[in-house]
C-alpha cells in the first residue's frame, strides 16, 4: 500500500542540482498516469531555521539550515505542469519530498475500504500526510487512531448485536477477541503494541519501529479487504446466451 516514487534526477545548468536525487510520486496529478516527467525549471530557497524530528519518541529540535527546492515537471503524457517541494538539509545529499501541487489523488488505501469505511480512510490519510512531512509521531498515532476505527466498524458490522461492547473494548481487546486469526499469526508484542494506547506505545514500546507499525497495519489491511471482497463479490453480469 506504500506510494509509488520514482527517483529523478536532471540537468539544468545550475550546479546547486547536480548530483542530486529527487523522490517525487510516479503519478501525475492531472492525468493520474505513472509516467515519467520531464523537468523544466528549478529553485532554491534558503531556510534557515528546520526542526529536525528523527523518528518515535527521540525529538530533536534545533536551528538547521537548508533550503527548500521546488521544482516544475511537465507530465510527458497529458504535458501538463507541476510543482513538487523538497526539503534539502545542508548536511544530507539527498532532498525529502513534501508535496507535489496539484498533490496526487490519494489513493494508498483501496477502494472497497474508502466505500465501506470513509471514518478510517479520512485518518489514514491524515496520517499518512503528516508521514509526508516528517511528523512521525503524529503519523504513528494517525495510523493507530485508523487501526482502531478500522477494527471497531468491522467488528461492529460482522457483530451489530456487540456494538455497545465493541465500542468500549480496548483496540487490543478487540483485536483479540474479534480478529483472533490475525493476533495469532501477526507477532505479538507488535499486536500488543499497536493495541496498547499510543502513550504506552511510545514509553514502553521504543523497540517497535515506526516501519514495524506500519507493516503490520498494512498486513491487517490486506486482511479487511480481502474480508469485504469476498463478503461484496462484483455483480454478476447476466449471461444473455442462456437467456432465451
Ligand atoms: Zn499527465
Amino acid at each position: 500500500m506504500s506510494q509509488e516514487n520514482l527517483k529523478l534526477q536532471f540537468k539544468l545548468d545550475q550546479p546547486y542540482f547536480d548530483n542530486k536525487s529527487y523522490i517525487i510520486p510516479t503519478k501525475c496529478p492531472h492525468c493520474e498516469i505513472c509516467s515519467h516527467p520531464k523537468t523544466i525549471t528549478a529553485e532554491s530557497l534558503p531556510y534557515p531555521d528546520l526542526v529536525i524530528n528523527k523518528s518515535v519518541g527521540i525529538k530533536v529540535t534545533y536551528p538547521h539550515s537548508g533550503n527548500l527546492d521546488v521544482l516544475m515537471h511537465q507530465c510527458i503524457l497529458c504535458e501538463k505542469h507541476y510543482f513538487t517541494l523538497h526539503l534539502h538539509y545542508s548536511n544530507n545529499k539527498n532532498p525529502k519530498f513534501l508535496l507535489s501541487y496539484p498533490s496526487v489523488s490519494f489513493n494508498d488505501v483501496p477502494t472497497i475500504l474508502v466505500e465501506h469505511y470513509p471514518r478510517f480512510a479520512e485518518i489514514y490519510k491524515q496520517a499518512h500526510a503528516a508521514e509526508q512531512l516528517d511528523h512521525i509521531e503524529l503519523a504513528a498515532t494517525g495510523y493507530r487512531m485508523s487501526l482502531e476505527i478500522l477494527a471497531k466498524d468491522f467488528a461492529i458490522s460482522e457483530n451489530p448485536e456487540d456494538e455497545d461492547k465493541i465500542k468500549e473494548l480496548s483496540l487490543n481487546n478487540c483485536l483479540q477477541q474479534y480478529f483472533q486469526d490475525m493476533s495469532s499469526s501477526v507477532s505479538g508484542h507488535v499486536v500488543k503494541s499497536l493495541g496498547n494506547d499510543y502513550a504506552h506505545y511510545i514509553r514502553k514500546h521504543m523497540d517497535v519501529e515506526f516501519s514495524e507499525l506500519k507493516y503490520y497495519l498494512n498486513i491487517f489491511l490486506e486482511n479487511i479487504e480481502k474480508r469485504l471482497k469476498l463478503k461484496h463479490p462484483p455483480t454478476r453480469v447476466p449471461d444473455l446466451k442462456t437467456q432465451k
